[in-house]
């Protein structure tokens, strides 16, 4: 395989367009992609044509406006080039008017009360600011999805208005700083964790096919413990797979750079290089779908929920951001003159302020059902969030704050904009990776995400509360008469008043928690907990103050994702019942009749038969145990049928009917280990995890 040649090769990218574009076309897009110009319609139609002979000739047979519902993952719908001609022939056509506009019947995707029933439609808005490509045989054109009414029914509109309002603070603290920065642009790396099981075995558990998620499952022989999956070497059918996976994701321009086993046993992760937020976005998007359907042939499930098995690791999706200009500065570097030094404590102490401010945000931002199993349980941050700097780092800071000098490395720091940071070790091995905020040498490390969140959410509140603070400063700076004095004075405040988000021990500790509750910070354990500050006053105030969410949009947000978390939970108790009632119940009883049996046979000929009656004696208890948590259970699914609110609802879920699931379970994986293996309807644990 010759990467560099297959790579991108079905993705209209600038490369593409800079070819196929007439100069003047070419360049009125550039201006919309790189300044934020809007398109003539007579441009649009050169695009048009261009992109949809380049389509046609790479196989294309059909066009899509491809979006980001609120569901979390993409849709499309697909027309296809063909208008028929008058002499009963058909001609490929594709206009400037379908490029940039698309009409979607927005009835069934979840939009919280922003679109009315009666009016069903939605539109979708081309984003010429990411690529277009083939997947398929169809051109997928990236595109933002809102109501008629203007409101954002996606997760791409207030992503892209996130970017430009963190570009436009973001610019204004740079020209005080004497740069000539055209543009500051949000980069985001998005680690994807997820798990490889068998198709077969797989296709045996109810719950892994309607929840993605084992309801059941005794712990098996082994897991974890001996910690020799993690990077260990990959088996040959694995490696088919991410070869495979490898190819495709080159051949869509996602920059799919590192792969390697994760902790958990069946588990594995691919990391791509860096790209512009948006466009790392819609890469994350289409690594998802790719490993779905990729492991499809290879008769391997994907698996990409937060918590797949109990007793191992659940997966996570790291979100790396960092802030560039438009020359390439990465204004999180430390780098080797003062000016650069001076610029690099700013935004690093900007996103120390935001995320202080708003550790609510970042909370609630990763907040989903199946996310709550796996923050806190010593596998994933806490809920509580906090920023790992690394001891030098907050060392520096410390002594801004209280004026001293700082003596590492031997030299002495302490003049911003004057003297040079002293090096500090950057990316060490230590690198704490309890914290949910981990700056790692020059970005930060957002280690709360779940796996199947979408990049978008976060990225757009990272940005938003980023901007919110860059703004402030600039209004500090603006009119300083020494600014160099102005700017140690602002990091010396702003260091002060944040410092208790600052943590570098170990987060998963109890000690931490006790900790963090006498700092202040926010603790957020649950969704529930969670959600509903979206819409406080200082949230709803932010996000209009740029432009990012209306307040409307916030409530339709809240409502969806609390609709969400409420219908997860009712599928998966719903599922535990119906695996109870048709599988487990008739295969434990089967196994009791053929002890019970056995035991009387024995009985009548005098022979010993304590593991049988033994053994029926407490699989019956169980059964028992069992059944009187499967009615419990039945009655709070009930409940679930019909609700109007969605918070109370949501409370629900989390005080009665997880619990009550819980109590159903416990019994089952009892039985499950007590069962002989031929009664057990399903794959166990053992089986999933390491007989790949
Ligand atoms: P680790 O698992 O040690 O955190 P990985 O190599 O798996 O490291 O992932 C690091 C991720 O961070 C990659 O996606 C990488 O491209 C991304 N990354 C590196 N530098 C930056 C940056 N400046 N901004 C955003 N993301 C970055
Ligand atoms: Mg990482």
């Amino acid at each position: 395989m010759n990467i560099p040649e297959i790579f991108a090769k079905d993705v209209f990218n600038s490369a593409v367009m800079e070819k196929r574009l007439p100069k003047d076309v070419y360049r009125a897009l550039r201006e919309t992609i790189d300044e934020g110009k809007s398109l003539d319609i007579s441009t649009a139609n050169v695009i048009a044509a261009a992109m949809r002979d380049w389509a046609v000739e790479n196989g294309a047979t059909h066009y899509t406006h491809w979006f980001q519902p609120m569901t979390g993952i993409t849709a499309e719908k697909h027309d296809s080039f063909i208008a028929p001609t008058d002499d009963a022939h058909v001609i490929m056509e594709f206009s400037g008017k379908k490029l940039i506009k698309g009409e979607a019947d927005a009835s069934s995707f979840p939009s919280g009360g922003l679109r009315a029933t009666f009016e069903a439609r939605g539109y979708t808005a081309w984003d010429p600011t990411s690529y277009a490509f083939i997947k398929n045989h169809t051109l997928c054109i990236p595109t933002a999805f809102c109501s008629y009414g203007g409101d954002a029914l996606d997760k791409r509109t207030p992503l892209l208005r996130s970017m430009e309002t963190l570009n436009k603070a973001a610019l204004r603290v740079l020209k005080l700083l004497g740069s000539d920065a055209k543009r500051v642009i949000p980069y985001v790396g998005a680690e994807q964790e997820y798990f490889l099981i068998d198709r077969e075995m797989y296709s045996k558990r109810k719950d892994l096919i309607y929840t993605a998620r084992s309801l059941y499952g005794a712990k098996p022989p082994k897991t974890q413990e001996l910690d020799d999956h993690y990077f260990g070497t990959i088996k040959m059918r694995v490696q088919a797979y991410m070869e495979d996976l490898d190819e495709q994701l080159w051949r869509l321009g996602v920059p799919a750079k590192t792969k390697h086993n994760e902790v958990a046993p069946a588990q594995h992760e691919l990391a791509p290089v860096f790209s512009i937020a948006n466009i790392a976005t819609d890469h994350n998007q289409l690594t998802m779908e790719i490993m779905k359907r990729t492991a499809r042939r290879h008769k391997f499930k994907c698996l990409l929920s937060e918590k797949p098995f109990d007793y191992v690791n659940g997966s996570g999706k790291h979100i790396n951001w960092s802030l560039s200009t438009n020359t390439g500065v990465n204004l999180l570097n430390p780098g080797k003159t003062p000016a650069e030094n001076a610029q690099f404590l700013i935004f690093l102490t900007a996103v120390i302020k935001a995320v202080y401010l708003h550790q609510d945000l970042l909370r609630l931002s990763v907040a989903s059902a199946g996310n709550d199993h796996r923050l806190g349980g010593s596998e994933a941050p806490p809920a509580i969030i906090s920023i790992f700097l690394g001891d030098e780092l907050t060392a520096i800071l410390d002594a801004i704050v209280k004026g001293e000098h700082y003596h590492e490395s031997g030299r002495q720091y302490m003049k911003i904009g004057v003297d040079i940071i002293p090096d500090f070790v950057k990316d060490t091995t230590d690198r704490n990776r309890t914290s949910p905020f981990a700056f790692t040498g020059n970005k930060f490390e957002f280690r709360s995400p779940g796996s199947k969140l979408s990049v978008a959410g976060p990225t757009t509140f990272i940005n938003t509360i980023v901007a919110d603070v860059l703004d402030e400063f600039a209004d500090k700076l603006e009119g300083a008469q020494d600014i160099n004095e102005a700017i140690t004075q602002l990091i010396r405040d702003t260091v002060k008043e944040s410092s208790a988000i600052i943590f570098n021990g170990d987060g998963y500790s109890k000690e931490w928690a006790e900790e963090a509750k006498k700092r202040g910070l926010v603790d957020l354990p649950t969704t529930p907990d969670a959600l509903p500050h979206f819409a406080d006053k200082k949230n709803v105030e932010l996000f209009e103050r740029h432009g990012v969410y209306t307040e409307t949009e916030i409530h339709s947000r809240v409502e969806i994702l609390l609709d969400e978390y409420i219908k997860t939970i009712r599928i998966e108790a719903n599922t535990m019942l119906d695996m109870a009632n048709k599988d487990i119940f008739p295969a434990v009883t089967e196994c009791i009749r053929d002890y019970a049996q056995t035991a009387q046979l024995a009985a009548s000929c005098n022979a010993a038969c304590d593991y049988q009656t033994e053994t029926v004696k407490k699989l019956t208890d169980l059964m028992s145990q069992m059944y009187a948590a499967y009615k419990e259970l039945k009655t709070y699914a009930d409940e679930l049928t019909a609700y109007t609110d969605y918070e109370k609802t949501a409370c629900f879920c989390r005080d009665k009917v997880l619990p009550a699931m819980k109590a159903l379970r416990t019994p089952a994986d009892e039985l499950e280990s007590l069962v002989g293996s031929k009664y057990w309807p399903y794959p166990t644990y053992g089986e999933m995890l390491f007989y790949v």
